[in-house]
């Protein structure tokens, strides 16, 4: 039995968990199956997962991070690797916040709908976040700190900030190369081993979503829904590939395969962070890009590069607009093009972070923030398509940073091995 377990590849097993779980998790909720059991009982086996995979975050970007910018030998062609992976996330932020505002715009969504608060609903707070916040917070004051608390960005920055100083000492700093790339290697092994929980923990996690989704919350909003998830694809199936094929030049199928774990594991988590190691793995191993350049762009990217955020954001601005009958201008949608993207920047990899950055959105054009409590109940099933876009947006960056580097490894990119 465990021979035929593991004779099954590690992807296979995750979406076959995926399926059966969506299915049991619906059956179990329409038929009452366990004697009316609550499906929420099995989900502490898709926490241990999330918590096991959370555990290997903070030493694997350390690890990883410092040892590849030593592995790129040179100051220029950090700031040059770094210098393009911005500016494809800015374009790629642009094009999704522009694709949210304007199928919701064309579609008219959420005319006409008839605003009736869930009851008890929850009105936030406007976020009180500014950019002067955003930039203090890249900031760690102490990075012991930062770490034990595993907070990914101001760890980012001081990971960096260590790597370009060990590049700096040359050969004094030999010594601590050596360990980093040893430990980098030991954080690999281990995010193997973890994954072997995958399937479990993506088939209770799945149990758990099926079983307890409100199909009542889910009617009366189907329609942005379904944009949300119609917009994830456009994203995930024309815009990634178009980077693919035309800048990276490579071909698309075998990226959507060496991916797919990152993908399983970000939907079923909805949490970018979460998905981190297994991105980092995806990318190294199944993709063949260099460490360098994978742990820069996926490190970086799983916390700044949220492409399905962002076009949910301008979605959901407009709706929130139209529901609440309010004109938008020019110059609104210029100011949720631009708060949007800076929301998407400033939500953290974690479940739920975009339903925060909307009180963002809405307050710059003066929507009520009625409309946060309005699509609270869906934002779980819509955050778990716009993670997985988010999570497939930093491996398309890695890749076409890495082709225009130099620091992919074509064969191993299209060889289906180890995957
Ligand atoms: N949960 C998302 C992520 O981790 C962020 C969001 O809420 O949109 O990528």
């Amino acid at each position: 039995m465990f021979k035929v377990w593991f004779s099954i590849p590690l992807w296979q097993r995750v979406i076959g968990a995926l399926i059966v779980g969506t299915a049991l998790g619906w059956a179990w909720q329409e038929y009452g199956l366990f004697g009316g059991a609550d499906p929420t009982s099995i989900k502490w086996i898709g926490d241990l997962f999330i918590k096991a995979i959370k555990m290997l975050i903070v030493p694997l970007i350390f690890f990883s991070l410092v040892s590849g910018i030593a592995a790129l030998g040179d100051l220029k062609k950090l700031g040059n690797v770094g210098g393009k992976a911005l500016m494809i996330f800015a374009a790629t932020a642009a094009f999704s916040v522009s694709l949210g505002l304007t199928m919701a715009t064309v579609a008219g969504l959420g005319k006409g709908l008839d605003v009736q608060l869930p009851e008890g609903a929850d009105v936030p707070d406007a976020a009180t976040t500014t950019a002067v916040d955003m930039i203090l917070s890249m900031v760690t004051d102490n990075p012991v700190a930062t770490m034990a608390e595993g907070q990914v960005l101001p760890l980012i920055i001081f990971a960096l900030l260590f790597g370009i100083s060990v590049l700096m000492a040359g050969k004094e700093a030999a010594p601590i190369v050596k360990a980093m790339d040893a430990g980098a290697a030991v954080m690999q092994r281990m995010t193997m081993i973890v994954m072997e929980l995958a399937p479990f923990g993506v088939f209770a996690l799945m149990v758990w979503v099926a079983g307890t989704l409100g199909l009542d919350v889910l009617q009366s909003l189907a329609q942005v829904v379904l944009f949300n998830y119609i917009g994830c694809f456009i994203i995930i199936l024309v815009a990634y590939p178009t980077i693919i094929k035309f800048i990276a030049k490579l071909p698309v199928v075998d990226f959507f395969r060496g991916i797919v774990d990152a993908q399983v594991v970000a939907f079923s988590t909805a949490s970018s962070n979460a998905a981190l190691p297994v991105t980092l793995r995806c990318v190294q191993r199944n993709l063949g890009v260099s460490r360098s350049v994978s742990s820069f762009v996926v490190a970086l990217g799983a916390t700044i590069n949220m492409n399905g955020t962002a076009m949910y954001l301008g979605l959901v601005a407009v709706f929130g607009a139209n529901v609440y009958g309010i004109e938008l201008s020019w110059m609104s949608y210029v100011l949720i093009a631009i708060t949007a993207t800076l929301g998407s920047v400033g939500a953290a990899g974690i479940p739920g972070s975009g339903l925060i950055m909307l009180t963002l959105v809405l307050t710059s054009i003066g929507v009520p923030l009625e409309t946060v409590a309005l699509v609270a109940g869906i934002n779980h099933i819509m955050d778990m398509m716009r993670t997985m876009t988010n999570v497939t947006g930093d491996a398309t960056v890695a890749v076409a940073v890495g082709r225009m580097a130099g620091e992919i490894d074509v064969e191993e990119y299209v060889s289906a091995d180890d995957i």
